[in-house]
């Protein structure tokens, strides 16, 4: 695929600004369990706020093409912040240029596209998550309004957002067809935060539980029509996973590249799977392989200890021998090495364990 110049320009741009900016503060925030107020306007001036929404309100107008780029970008730097930003853009904003009004746009669209209001999308509850037609928060109609009562699980942004599209049933016998979409200002009475969810990664990132008592909101909150909310749901989270993989991609390119490098990584960050180490683990069902009766001495073995090559990277009963013979099949670019014969290691993990090499420079042989 070949990206146009604007596509290869917000990339560069938001690369870079991840690089300087995102990057070096990750842990920081990821320890503060939040972010500065002051870093969403900065995001918004380089347009990342308002990704697909029109100049008119403030955004950028860009293609979603762009946009993943964008997301891949951010999240190499800190996943957490990308979730914001990707639910913020899509489903919250997206819902918001499917199926808002012209007044619901004009509303609320130039704050979130400013980065002054976050945008959040409460749809799960516990009892619905991949069932969505299965929620329960109740939305009566009051008067010319709406009076909504329920609880919603796993909100990303729920605590730091400005704007929420809630979903809730608006007549129980109609089944999918009775659900429907409100747009929400947070600060409105009976919006309350139950909980803010503690993770084991993205803590910056809030994901929370949320209350709705007796909330009211008008008539002129509803997006779409009253029955709508199953479709603009459904079609939201559709552009929403596009956010989500290209989010996906961007961490698990970051991962790589920390794996390679091995010592750019702070040490808190470092799980053992991206120890720097010049190889990574492949796990095989044991018996899937045939154990090979030689053992390679790799490469790195041989080179002096350094920041990216510590010097103990073997429990001592598998510290590598060198092979007795040469190895048949294997070119000397590539060489395999392959100590399932430890005992020890096959009784601990059940498993047959190997490890590829290159002379240059390790490779990745297993996730
Ligand atoms: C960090 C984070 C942020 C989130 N942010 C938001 C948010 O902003 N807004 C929001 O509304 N929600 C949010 N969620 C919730 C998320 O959308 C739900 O977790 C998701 O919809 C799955 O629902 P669940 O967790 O109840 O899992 P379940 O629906 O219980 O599914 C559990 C497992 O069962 C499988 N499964 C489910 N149904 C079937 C079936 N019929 N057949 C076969 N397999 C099935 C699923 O694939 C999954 O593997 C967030 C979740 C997380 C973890």
């Amino acid at each position: 695929m070949r990206l146009t110049e604007t596509q290869q320009a917000i990339r560069d741009t938001v690369a870079a600004f991840s690089r300087d900016r995102i990057a070096p503060n990750a842990i920081q925030w990821e320890a503060d369990g939040r972010y500065p107020v002051e870093l969403f306007t900065e995001l918004a001036q380089l347009g990342l706020m308002g990704m697909t929404a029109p100049e008119a309100f403030g955004g950028t107008e860009a293609d979603y093409v762009s946009y993943a780029l964008a997301l891949m970008e951010i999240a190499a730097g800190d996943g957490g912040l990308s979730t914001v930003i990707s639910v913020h853009n899509a489903p919250a904003i997206a819902c918001l240029l499917q199926s808002g009004s012209q007044a619901q746009k004009e509303r609320f669209l130039p704050d979130m596209c400013a980065g002054r209001s976050i945008g959040a999308f409460a749809l799960t509850e516990t009892d619905a998550g991949s069932d969505a037609s299965a929620i329960r928060t109740r939305a009566e109609r009051s008067g010319s309004g709406y009076v909504l009562n329920g609880t919603k699980q796993f909100i990303t942004s729920g605590r730091i957002g400005g704007v929420a599209i809630v979903f809730a049933v608006t007549n129980v016998e109609a089944g999918k067809r009775g659900l429907s979409a409100f747009v929400v200002p947070t600060d409105t009475a009976g919006f309350e935060v139950d909980k803010v969810e503690h993770k084991l990664g993205q803590r910056a990132s809030d994901t929370c539980a949320l209350r709705f008592v007796d909330m009211a909101v008008g008539e002129d909150q509803l997006l779409g029509r009253e029955g709508d909310g199953y479709k603009i749901a459904l079609a939201n989270l559709e552009t929403g996973r596009i956010g989500i993989a290209a989010q996906s991609v961007g961490m698990a390119r970051s991962k790589r590249r920390s794996c390679m490098r091995g010592n750019d990584v702070p040490s808190a960050r470092r799980s053992s799977s991206i120890r720097p180490s010049a190889f990574v683990w492949r796990i095989l069902p044991r018996g899937s392989r045939r154990p090979k009766p030689w053992c390679w001495r790799p490469p790195h073995a041989r080179m002096r200890a350094s920041a990216a090559f510590p010097k103990r990277r073997w429990p001592s009963s598998l510290h590598p021998r060198r092979p007795r013979r040469s190895v048949p099949g294997h070119s000397r670019r590539w060489a395999a090495m392959d100590i399932s014969r430890s005992s020890a290691l096959r009784k601990s993990t059940g498993m047959c364990v190997c490890a590829r090499f290159t002379r240059e420079r390790p490779i990745f042989c297993g996730w």
